[in-house]
């Protein structure tokens, strides 16, 4: 047998090629450089109880009998089953701007169309037609990026729906400052407001497990706790791959999903741009004791804010910008019991270098930081979802830099660089992006992006 297939980075995207690929016998190797699987979607224990780092909701939800719908056909690719998922839909979501009512939406359309003929009547036969557009749009043609603020004024004559439609979307998926490119706009349009948010019963370990299993089964290798530190590339392509305890690992063909930068930082070239703005957060998580006084609403599952009117989705000059954010209720998913303890995660946009400064100044300044954005964070969050200030029970951030040690995306940038690389390549005969930077967002887009690399650059060569 040749050398194997290398993937490179033990997030979502990286598990899923590496199950799709060693479905077909081939030999795989997956280099994750922590101790876990999961990437920005890990889990850690305190005090007895599972936290999970990054899952408020999984977007695509589809019936089971909408056979091509992107999750069932994930689900097809890497032979999974559905049941082993054990599907909770989420209760409904809101999103909150100040001086009108809320709009509301949940995975049938129908809702978030009734809250704007509600809300925003003079504008409904616009939103019909922006949807008509949306559904013959293919966002997967290469195209320039787009604005999409401007199509969305050429459709919808109130500027507060604009605001309020992106405010989600641009949280959810945009790597660009206060706007995001119209092709992914059209792929995040239909796979939060048209097709809805989902998560497992269980926890995110439950999914990694299975995914972990899966790939033992098939027969591919697992490396954890050593990161690749550099690729050996003669001409354009990559030899092989040497790790950080030195081991090299001779390759064939290379699926990288650390992010376009960062791979050709691994085969020692320079980086595209330095001047690109990458968009990274702070987010607390909160346990709160239900039993008292305390009100945690019991039917939102994300709710999306912003406290002045125009939406300001970019790198702030402070360390949070508590103006806007996203509150994660993991409870409130049909099927899942709360117990007397629910989780509140809230989540702000967050300025990288102003972490940095404040833990070069010291630990106990960047930890100080840390405690008082997550008090403000919480008291802003309260107008949203009830008191639970008094009753909490545990409480954890992680800002910028947590995101960039967990991932290795330079600033934290958790949708990565806004230059996006949709046919996977990034310089190399034998290597190709997946995740992130190849532009799928999202768990869902995550795996779907290995899936499609692989199907793209690797099996049509077992082929021949
Ligand atoms: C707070 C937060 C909440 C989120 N919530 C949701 C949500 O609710 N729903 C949703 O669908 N999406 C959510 N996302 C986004 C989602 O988590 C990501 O889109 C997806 O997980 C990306 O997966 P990935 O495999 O492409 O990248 P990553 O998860 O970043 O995986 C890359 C992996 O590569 C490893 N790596 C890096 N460098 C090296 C190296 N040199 N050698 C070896 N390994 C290396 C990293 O350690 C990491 O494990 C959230 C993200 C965050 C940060």
């Amino acid at each position: 047998m040749g050398a194997p297939h290398i993937v490179i980075g033990g997030g979502l995207s990286g598990l899923a090629a590496a199950i799709r690929l060693a479905r077909f016998g081939e030999p795989v190797v997956i280099i994750e450089q922590h101790n876990r699987l999961g990437g920005l979607n890990s889990y850690y224990t305190r005090n007895g109880r599972l936290y999970e780092t990054g899952l408020h909701a999984i977007s695509n939800f589809a019936p089971r009998k909408q056979r091509h719908a992107p999750l069932n056909k994930l689900l097809k690719q890497l032979q999974l089953s559905r049941d082993d998922l054990s599907i909770c839909e989420q209760l409904r979501s809101e999103i909150h701007f100040p001086g009108t009512e809320p709009l509301l939406f949940s995975n049938d359309f129908s809702l978030l169309r009734d809250t704007i003929d509600d809300v925003f009547p003079h504008a409904l036969a616009g939103f019909d037609r922006l949807v008509q557009r949306l559904d013959h749009h293919d966002p997967f043609a290469p195209a320039p990026f787009t604005a999409t603020r401007e199509i969305l004024s050429s459709f919808l004559n109130d500027q507060q729906l604009i605001e309020m439609l992106l405010c989600p979307l641009l949280f959810y998926g945009s790597s660009w400052q206060d706007d995001i490119d119209f092709n992914q706009f059209t792929i995040l349009f239909r796979a939060i407001y048209q097709d809805g948010f989902f998560r497992p019963a269980g926890t995110i370990k439950d999914l990694l497990d299975l995914l972990t299993e899966t790939l033992i089964e098939r027969g591919a290798t697992i490396i954890t706790g050593t990161g690749v530190e550099h690729l050996r590339v003669v001409d354009d392509r990559v030899e092989s791959v040497i790790l950080e305890n030195g081991e090299e690992l001779d390759c064939n063909i290379v699926i990288s999903t650390i992010g376009s930068d960062e791979t050709r930082r691994l085969a020692g070239k320079n980086i595209d741009k330095t001047d690109i703005v990458r968009l990274s957060f702070f987010e607390s998580i909160f346990t709160v004791d239900s039993t008292g006084k305390t009100a945690v609403s019991k039917d939102a599952t994300c709710i999306f804010f912003c406290r002045q009117n125009r939406l300001r989705y970019r790198k702030p000059n402070t360390p949070v910008d508590l103006k806007s954010g996203v509150i994660s209720l993991p409870d409130n998913f049909s099927g899942r019991e709360a117990g007397t303890m629910r989780d509140v995660r809230i989540t702000h946009l967050a300025n990288y270098q102003q972490w940095f400064d404040a833990r070069a100044a010291s630990a106990s300044s960047y930890d100080d930081l840390k405690a008082a954005y997550a008090r403000k964070s919480a008291r802003v969050a309260e107008a949203y979802v009830g008191s639970f200030f008094e009753a909490i029970t545990y409480q954890d951030s992680f800002t910028p830099l947590t995101v960039q040690r967990y991932t290795g995306k330079i600033e934290g940038a958790v949708y990565g660089s806004p230059n996006k690389h949709t046919d996977g390549a990034c310089g190399f005969a034998n290597m190709f992006l997946a995740g992130t930077d190849q532009g799928y967002l999202g768990i869902i887009g995550a795996m779907l992006s290995g899936v499609l690399m692989v199907n793209r650059h690797i099996l049509p060569k077992l082929a021949k």
